[in-house]
């Protein structure tokens, strides 16, 4: 049961290069597919998410974080009757085109491309990997994913100004994205906020006194859960918590945007692409609690002295192997050499660093700077 403002696969706007129906996978369904099966979706299984050293066995990567969000989506996009395949498809890809040692990585490339007048954003480069790095199929470039699907890779997190991307004019950016796309900004942000409070304190550089100091949603749910289970462990008063957090931030985002779409009249899909703004988000109250897990998870996560070095050699590793390929374009693969013969150098250094996981830009970085990555 799908609403009148969910995306349908029969009204999808089609694929570039026109192909037969399947059997009985529809055409979002064969997208998620397609995207589970790219080589750049295997490869988020070694790109960091936050931490880039291992504290632990069960920390997140961008792959296990990719399908953490996939689960919540599915949820809230079922919950809301919305077309739960393109929802999850959008989820599996949404990350694709990160480069490795997650944030700071890609300010570190970000920076790189910067000093030579261009810049890494990657939205744009996952669109790259999915219409033109990747090659599985014999009868054209890319993946040939459904227009919706590469309209949410752009438009799922932020808005581009049409005048600046005349490139991606087909993606009607004068329009808001469905509501699938509109979707995972938030899913995202669940995910990973409530798995780092988990690996934070897992890894010993959150207390459970500190979380619950500073995390005003947290300690609401931790009391409850005293009450509830005075003698179990702290690690699972700890889990127990942090499930109702999640529970709690997907509830409100189901709720707070179904009451959307009633407030403003939304009742089909034009509707939605045709409103002034986006539609799907939380509610005031929980926005301002969501917004006290990421202040505190930037204050004593992303931010702390002890990932601090991380982050440094991150930068360290990136900047040196730019600078160095800018430098010596003959020690690049061959694939690439080729490539910069009719494309600017630096992208081609940009889209070949991007690509890689931590474990290989460490080890070009021991055979080509000569340096240990630590
Ligand atoms: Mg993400």
């Amino acid at each position: 049961m799908l609403s009148g403002y969910a995306v349908q696969v029969e009204r999808s706007r089609g694929r570039r290069f026109p192909e037969p129906q399947h059997p009985y996978r529809n055409d979002f369904q064969r997208d998620r597919d397609r995207v589970i099966h790219a080589r750049a979706f295997r490869r988020l299984e070694d790109k960091t998410q936050v931490f880039t050293r291992r504290y632990s066995d069960h920390f997140r990567n961008r792959l296990t974080h990719t399908i953490e969000v996939a689960q919540i989506t599915r949820t809230v996009a079922g919950a809301l009757e919305l077309n739960v395949d393109l929802a999850e498809a959008l989820a599996l890809v949404h990350d694709i085109g990160h480069p490795p040692f997650g944030h700071a990585g890609e300010k570190a490339l970000d920076a790189a491309m910067r000093a030579q007048g261009l810049f890494f954003d990657h939205n744009l480069h996952a669109l790259r990997i999915v219409e033109d790095f990747e090659q599985r199929y014999a009868a054209f470039r890319g993946l040939n994913l459904t227009f919706e699907v590469r309209e949410g890779i752009i438009k799922h997190s932020r808005d581009y100004d049409a005048a600046l991307y005349p490139e991606l004019a087909e993606y009607v950016l004068d329009q808001r994205p469905p509501l699938e796309a509109q979707l995972i900004d938030f899913t995202d942000e669940i995910g990973y906020d409530t798995a780092d409070l988990d690996d934070g304190y897992e890894a010993h550089l959150l207390t459970l006194d500190q979380i619950r100091a500073g995390v005003p949603v947290f300690e609401r749910f931790f009391r409850e859960v005293e009450c509830a289970y005075p003698n179990v462990a702290d690690k699972l008063k700890f889990n127990e918590t942090n499930k109702r957090v999640l529970n709690r931030l997907a509830d409100d985002l189901i709720s707070n945007t179904r009451g959307q779409l009633e407030q403003h009249g939304i009742h089909t899909l034009g509707d939605v692409r045709a409103h002034e703004s986006r539609l799907a988000g939380f509610s005031p109250e929980i926005d301002r609690e969501r917004r006290q897990v990421k202040d505190f998870l930037y204050d004593n996560l992303y931010y702390s002295h002890a990932l601090a070095d991380e982050k440094e050699d991150a930068e360290r590793v990136i900047s040196d192997l730019f600078a160095f390929w800018m430098e010596n374009p003959s020690a690049l693969p061959n694939a690439y050499r080729e490539k910069a013969e009719h494309e600017s150098l630096p992208r081609v250094i940009c889209d070949y660093i991007a690509g890689m996981t931590d474990h290989f830009i460490n080890d070009q970085y021991e055979r080509y700077c000569g340096g240990k990555a630590r």
